[in-house]
């Protein structure tokens, strides 16, 4: 998990009648997805978990880059063209987002940078060695956005100049934020949705309260297992994090978050917290947040209304936002 929820455990809401439940599973994303929801009974929770895990199974298998899926044009398949291929109106929805967000962020979060993230990827599950510099030099020849070619009236995506994608910066706050929207298209409220530690929160509790959700401490050793509580009432919350997915060599870490200028694991930050209300714009701006400087960093998010960042270096000391404390639970 990346983030605790730490909720406060009441079981009944003000009214007596509605029952707080919850369900994890391990089916989408390659991690742990935690559903919250708060309903008169567990058979109608369980109705509403069935349309949540129906549409982040969709979502799982068309932006999987690892496995392709019988009768799935997905993010694997078109990955091994260079030719166009149809895309599910859903990936061309995601692709439009990520070319938006690498301007936003200067290029910082980069979609097409698979070439690249691919080789730490392989070097990371064998957890042996490091990646030669050429090598990585080699692969970010291959990684322009403008080659990412959308065509919207016929839905294909061509991949060219070699470009290969990786949208695991942003596919979990999608999954969540489309979710989400679901359930609040149907007027269902009281939910949270936390695809691991890609919070989105939907509405208040019953009564009326926010959500409580707890940012995960990055470091091993904290005695306490969170370093703040927000406060939460339909906002996203999305923490990207160098303790997160790691391996060791000389006893180094070396984690899953690459500068796309030196093409190496950004070490500035321990981890970045980003709180707004659109869930992939927070899983966006906590990628591209880490591996950018504190200054740029700062003032890209004081000029975004919507969203506010919490940043923790190695020592522990953090700097915030200018409206990042509203959220904060004293
Ligand atoms: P997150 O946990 O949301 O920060 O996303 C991390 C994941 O995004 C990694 O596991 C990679 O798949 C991918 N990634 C890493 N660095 C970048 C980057 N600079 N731009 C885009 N995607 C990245
Ligand atoms: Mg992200």
């Amino acid at each position: 998990m990346i983030l605790l929820i730490c909720f406060c455990f009441c079981t009944l809401s003000c009214d007596g009648s509605l029952v707080r439940y919850s369900k994890d599973t391990f089916d989408y994303f390659d991690t742990v997805t935690t559903v919250i929801g708060y309903e008169e009974s567990e058979a109608d929770f369980e109705r509403v978990c069935g349309e949540i895990f129906s549409l982040l199974g969709e979502y799982h298998k068309l932006f999987d880059i690892y496995n392709s899926y019988a009768n799935t044009e997905n993010l694997c398949t078109l990955n091994s063209s260079d030719e166009p291929v149809r895309g599910d109106p859903k990936i061309i929805d995601l692709l439009e987002y990520a070319k938006e967000m690498y301007t936003l962020t200067d290029g910082k979060m980069n979609v097409a940078m698979g070439s690249v993230l691919s080789i730490w990827h392989e070097y990371r599950e064998n957890g042996i060695s490091l990646p030669a510099l050429e090598l990585l030099a080699d692969a970010a020849e291959r990684t322009d956005i403008d080659a990412v070619e959308i065509d919207k009236e016929n839905l294909t995506v061509t991949l060219a100049d070699g470009v290969k994608l990786d949208v695991g910066a942003i596919a979990k706050g999608y999954a969540a934020e489309m979710t989400a929207k679901m359930l609040e298209e149907k007027g269902i409220t009281g939910y949270i949705i936390n695809i691991g530690g890609n919070v989105r929160t939907v509405g208040t509790r019953p009564d009326g309260t926010k959500w409580a959700v707890g940012i995960e401490s990055p470091f091993d050793d904290a005695d306490e297992p969170c370093i703040a509580y927000l406060e939460l009432s339909g906002e996203s919350l999305v923490t990207s994090g160098s303790y997160q997915r790691y391996y060791e060599v000389d006893g180094k870490r070396y984690h899953h978050i690459i500068d796309p200028e030196t093409l190496l694991p950004a070490d500035q930050y321990v981890s970045v917290s980003v709180v707004c209300s659109d869930s992939v714009l927070a899983d966006a701006l906590s990628t591209a947040l880490f591996v950018t400087e504190i200054e740029k960093g700062l003032s890209l998010v004081e000029s975004l209304e919507e969203a506010e960042a919490m940043w923790v270096y190695p020592d522990g000391t953090k700097v915030t936002s200018s409206g990042f404390d509203k959220y904060v639970k004293n």
